[in-house]
């Protein structure tokens, strides 16, 4: 395309609210046939909220722990984490003290209070891994609450899970009309999440999705990306937190939520700045338009 037909494209996109940073991706875009969306905060709101918080039984000082919990989801960026703050803190729960802070990638966070004590907050891989003991009946509520597309996440020290939380999120209006858009296209829509399979599978049933995957580590979202385009495929990414930078940057069309994390934004070449995913089909067409001149 002719630089003023570019000027125009990107301008075109301003209006429709699709920031577009470079020449590079408008004309590429109509390539695409093969389409990678987030779960969290990208098909759905990324605005969780605590359904259920269940405690193990008998468990001496659980305000302590709550402020301990509180303490460490105040200090991660992750969705998750803000909906764990909000319920807290709507119950009054003061913040305790810790002196360290680590996250680990696609499995949750670990803190470490004055005292020395080890504290882990994330999914039931992370629980699996640090060897924390999980009580039967709150594995098996655990495991319910999953089948109802809710996202559990497990507080342990480092012997025991103390409690449960189950988070819902739910999936943006526009996000299936958006999917089914692309499919009619002939663009294959597939769905990664670092969430839990149960978790990812009532989501991408309820968005029309069948390619999916759950439980995928940041790097496996760019190595999926990679294998696409090994298979011929021009990839266009969409995603919204840090964990998709890599994946981002692998693509050759990259997408960020305007809703999302900075590092997304960064990275991507386009954002949908109102985070509405029926802005994807809109910027391939454009691009399209773009290339062939039409105005
Ligand atoms: P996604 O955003 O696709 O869910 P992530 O890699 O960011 O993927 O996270 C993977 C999983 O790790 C989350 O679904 C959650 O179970 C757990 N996790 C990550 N960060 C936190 C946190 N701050 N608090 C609780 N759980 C977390
Ligand atoms: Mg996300």
């Amino acid at each position: 395309a002719t630089p003023t037909a570019i000027m125009v494209g990107i301008g075109k996109g301003a209006e429709n609210n699709i920031l577009i940073k470079d020449a590079e991706s408008l004309e590429l875009g109509y390539k695409v046939n093969a389409v990678i969306l987030d779960k969290t905060g990208t098909i759905t709101e990324g605005k969780p909220l605590v359904t259920d918080i269940l405690w193990k039984d008998k468990i001496e000082n659980q305000i302590e722990y709550q402020q301990i919990l509180l303490a460490i989801e105040a200090q991660s960026e992750h969705p998750l984490a803000d909906a764990v703050v909000k319920l807290l803190k709507e119950e009054n729960i003061e913040q305790a003290e810790i002196d360290s802070f680590e996250s680990i990638i696609g499995k949750g966070v670990k803190a470490q209070t004055e005292n020395g004590a080890k504290y882990f907050v994330g999914n039931h891989k992370l629980m699996l891994e640090k060897n924390i003991q999980i009580d039967g009946s709150l594995m098996k509520t655990a495991e319910g609450l999953e089948d109802q597309a809710k996202t559990v996440i497990f507080f342990g020290d480092e012997k025991q899970v103390l409690a449960i939380l189950a988070i819902a999120d739910k999936i943006k209006e526009t996000s299936k009309m958006a999917i089914a858009t692309l499919q009619e296209r002939g663009i294959e829509v597939y769905m990664l999440t670092g969430d839990n399979n149960k978790t990812a599978s009532a989501v991408a049933k309820q968005v029309g999705i069948t390619n999916y995957q759950g439980e995928v580590m940041p790097s496996d979202k760019a190595a999926f990306v990679e294998k696409l385009q090994a298979d011929g495929k021009i990839v266009a990414m969409v995603g919204d937190g840090i964990n998709d930078s890599h994946a981002l940057a692998q693509a050759n069309v990259s997408i960020a939520m305007g809703r999302g994390s900075d590092i997304a934004m960064d990275v991507a070449k386009m954002t949908l700045i109102t985070s509405d995913l029926q802005s994807i089909p809109k910027a391939l067409e454009l691009s399209k338009r773009t290339v062939l001149g039409i105005r």
